[in-house]
């Protein structure tokens, strides 16, 4: 009897589910799809992926979908798929991205290609290689899925409504996509209006801890440059009367970032790692799997544990240096320097006057001469650790799971959730699926089974609990 199934059953039914398979044949389906997104322009298979894949398998789950146009020309459609019970009935809004970065099929280990899904190993260790297992196909399909089994549970009736929207360029930059949220909250219609957003993309914290993150921080890319003149000169005519720019530039970065990496511009340097943060952060460690790099604890900002470091506080990073020809030196004093750098950060720093920042600083050192330029930026992110919401989604995964669930402020890395925090305003929580070692945006991605196994219940244990009648954070802000 389908409308008194208790949760332990329903998690049961999914997880038996999972290890026939089913869940494997939807993910190597989609896989199937060479849905890359980063080749410059948006392709027809981005548009088919939604219409001959997603669509039917939303519209059996009860789903009213849309396949909308990108208001960016340089991206591909969106869908936006509603399942409304009731008007009067919070909603859950959640994402995914149905496109991948480029295959870069040549690289893949012998066997392996990243169109097609290969199971390899047992237990603890099997891994579902292919492009999107991890990053996004994978994530979105284990969520589709535990939504069937609570949809089923309930005999239809989850008590809530859900809003799904589906972007086709998340890895080209996700274009349209805050202009679409803009144009959804503003033109009435409501097709994005929501109560919160919970959605999974991204890396838990490691393999076996289940992890909810809460946003995630910003960056900041621009270039240095220094421009002495316009050919190099010989060395030997001309070193010791010409300004070498390269030695010029060198210096300049010396005073924005320590030799062990310290942050030193005090416009940038975020005043201190809060304590609801240092708490959440207590004890989670962060690399030491097989494929982690070693971390180096002297590096960064003194006196932070690795956590916080990458997860609570800002880091300059240079990612590319040129003077003259690295590869092939000659003896010449080269004309120009470059440094393209980017900045890590965390919510509360005011990256919109970086440009000013980095201005007076370099000025007030006295390298007027060292030229700055923005080239891209996205904002940081992120829902109070003490928000209701978080406390309730790490009780209900933590009974999913049987295991204590890993609270991250946010995410080292970068994802669009400024679109969903900011502009639709909602507390945003994520539960991802995906392990460090995934292999992301490279060769032999995949997806770890027990990982996906266990996000399968915890997501079931997410979609059952949101339809409990009370208790919820969302409870509290509707009409009664
Ligand atoms: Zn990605």
């Amino acid at each position: 009897m389908p409308s008194t199934m208790t949760r332990e059953a329903l998690l049961a039914q999914a997880g038996d589910w999972f290890d026939t398979g089913h869940l494997q044949r939807d993910i190597a389906r989609r896989v199937a799809w060479r849905t890359e997104s980063d080749k410059g322009a948006p392709e027809p298979v981005l548009g088919a992926y939604l219409n001959d894949e997603i669509v039917p398998t939303l519209t059996r789950l009860g789903f009213v979908c849309e396949v909308l146009e990108n208001p960016d020309p340089k991206g591909g459609p969106m869908l936006v798929a509603r399942r409304i019970e009731s008007e009067a009935l919070p909603t859950l809004l959640s994402y995914g991205h149905g496109d991948v970065v480029s295959g870069q099929d040549k690289q893949w280990r012998e066997g392996l290609s990243p169109w097609q899904l290969v199971a390899e190993g047992t237990g603890a260790s099997e891994r579902w290689y292919g492009r999107g297992t991890a990053d996004n196909k994978g994530q979105h399909s284990i969520n589709f899925s535990a939504l069937q089994h609570v949809i089923t549970a309930r005999s239809g009736h989850l008590g809530y409504n859900i809003t799904l929207l589906l972007e086709m360029g998340e890895e080209a930059g996700s274009p349209g996509l805050r202009a679409l949220c803009e144009r959804e909250r503003d033109n009435g219609q409501g097709r994005l209006r929501a109560d919160v957003f919970i959605a999974s993309d991204g890396p838990r914290v490691h393999a076996d801890k289940p992890t909810v993150f809460l946003g995630s921080r910003g960056l900041v890319n621009f270039s240095l440059r220094v421009h002495s003149r316009d050919r190099a000169y010989h060395s030997g005519n001309w070193g010791g009367v010409l300004t070498n720019p390269g030695i010029v530039l060198a210096h300049a970065i010396a005073t924005m970032v320590d030799a062990h990496g310290k942050l030193l511009i005090d416009g940038l340097r975020p005043s201190a790692v809060s304590p609801s943060v240092r708490r959440a952060l207590d004890g989670v460690e962060m690399g030491g799997g097989a494929d982690d790099p070693q971390t180096n604890p002297a590096w960064g900002e003194p006196g932070l544990s690795t956590a916080e470091r990458l997860v609570a506080w800002n880091t300059l990073e240079v990612l590319a240096l040129g003077a003259g020809s690295a590869e092939r030196p000659i003896n010449a004093i080269p004309p120009a320097a470059v440094a393209h750098c980017q900045l890590r950060f965390v919510p509360g720093t005011p990256w919109q006057q970086l440009q000013d920042t980095v201005r007076a600083h370099l000025d007030a050192h006295g390298f007027t001469e060292v030229a700055v330029n923005v080239t891209a930026a996205s904002p940081a992110t992120r829902l109070d650790v003490d928000n209701p919401w978080v406390t309730w989604a790490v009780q209900s995964m933590a009974i999913s799971t049987g295991k204590p669930v890993t609270v991250l402020p946010n995410l080292a890395g970068s994802l669009p959730n400024d679109v969903f925090a900011d502009v639709l305003g909602l507390p945003t929580l994520w539960v991802p699926h995906s392990y460090p070692a995934c292999s992301q945006h490279a060769p032999n991605e995949h997806l770890l089974a027990s990982v996906a196994r266990e996000g399968l219940c915890a997501m079931a244990g997410i979609f059952w609990d949101l339809g409990a009648p009370q208790g919820l954070p969302w409870h509290d802000s509707l009409p009664v």
